[in-house]
């Protein structure tokens, strides 16, 4: 159960995040345009781990790592507590940005098929898994999903004042120059 620490998922973590941090020095700045406002990845773990006033662009690619690994460790745990849902085929469960979403097997949504079957609009076609079971089994799994959020974002957070330091070695010199340029290039350099 979800109650269980994942620590397979801690160590994939682990091994995510010092993978990111040998690769940190190789980054480079392309623009000086702040904080891309339309990543729909990065606010959640930037907040949870009060990394806000560091640049977004390295980041991205951690916090992509880490999305990617606790969507394959939520996937898991699908099939281990919910082993029918998805079995035989009538049900597709993904997490996406933080939301759950359940679907039948013609991908229209789960609260689609709930509202139809409360207007009992049509018949659907009888399913092993019936949409309220599959109802139930989503709110087990939003809870699954957030408490592997929560997890990853604790793991990451004994890491907190190692990314500080390694954005500051490798990241702030090159935006600052960056800056320099840029400034001398508008005022015409002396
Ligand atoms: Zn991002």
């Amino acid at each position: 159960m979800s109650v269980l620490r994942p620590y397979r998922l801690e160590r994939e973590l682990d091994s995510a995040f010092y993978h990111w941090l040998a690769w940190l020095p190789q980054w480079q700045p392309d623009s000086l345009r702040p904080r891309q406002s339309t990543c729909a990845r990065c606010p959640r773990y930037v907040d949870a781990l009060g990394l806000d006033e560091l640049p977004h662009a390295p980041l991205h690619g951690l916090f992509g790592a880490v999305e990617l690994l606790v969507a394959q460790q939520f996937d898991r745990e699908v099939d281990a507590q919910f082993p029918g849902l998805r079995a035989g085929g009538d049900w597709t469960v993904g997490v996406h940005h933080g939301v759950v979403h359940v679907a039948n097997r013609d991908g229209e949504s789960l609260d689609i098929v709930l509202e139809r079957q409360e207007r009992s609009v049509a018949l659907d076609v009888p399913t092993w898994v019936s949409a309220d079971e599959a109802a139930d089994a989503r709110v087990t799994l939003v809870r699954s999903y957030w408490s592997l959020f929560e997890a990853a974002v604790a793991r990451l957070g004994l890491q907190r004042s190692l990314i500080l330091r390694a954005v500051d070695a490798h990241v702030e010199p090159k935006v600052r120059r960056l800056a320099d340029e840029l400034i001398a290039e508008v005022c015409g350099a002396a």
